[in-house]
């Protein structure tokens, strides 16, 4: 539909993303995406952020703002979409570091989990938090709904997400697979607590 283009669109723009200095050397960061070989090591072991069993299209697509991050979307049988208030879980266990409408970018409804070491995930567009900021959650627990929220954007429902290192936004690992730039596959819950 044609709601969806206009959203991949605007996510573009949505979330300016610090360009490191080409040249610099550096095979880790922002600009590759990948964490160092340690940030690698402590890095949780991250399932998917659906109820177990559900299977889901993600997509980091060429373009999407911040990069690597993956925008999911659940079909029906009919080739439709029905993501709406499907319900969003926690990754990984830890503790919510941030619960927000943000105002100032088009993100919307907002979670961010802090697990440790640096690493963080974000849930973004959501229809509904459940959770608030300080909150412990564990692997599994239900921590909002999917929406379409945004301050900026009219978009269609989907779960924006990311996995993050040091504030920076890295290439996502989920249940073993790397989510290379650009994918767009299905993959199946596991998150089964
Ligand atoms: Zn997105």
């Amino acid at each position: 539909m044609m709601a969806a283009v206009g959203a991949v669109a605007a996510v573009v723009i949505a979330a300016p993303v610090a360009v490191a200095a080409p040249g610099d050397g550096s095979s880790a960061g922002p600009r590759t995406g990948e964490p160092s070989a340690a940030a690698e090591l402590a890095r949780p072991n991250f399932k998917m952020p659906f109820l177990c069993g559900q299977t889901w299209v993600g997509s980091n697509w060429d373009g999407h703002s911040p990069g690597h991050s993956i925008d999911w979307n659940h079909y029906a049988a009919d080739g439709s979409t029905d993501d709406f208030g499907r319900r969003v879980f926690s990754s990984a266990g830890g503790k919510v570091i941030a619960s927000y409408y943000s105002t100032d970018t088009g993100y919307g409804n907002t979670v961010v989990i802090g697990h440790g070491n640096g690493w963080q995930t974000r849930y973004a567009h959501l229809k509904s938090r459940g959770v608030s900021r300080g909150d412990t959650v564990k692997q599994g627990q239900r921590i909002g709904r999917v929406g379409a929220s945004s301050a900026k954007y009219e978009l269609s429902p989907h779960l924006h997400y990311e996995q993050i290192h040091d504030g920076s936004v890295v290439v996502s690992v989920i249940q073993g697979v790397r989510w290379s730039d650009f994918m767009k596959r299905s993959q199946t819950s596991r998150n089964c607590g």
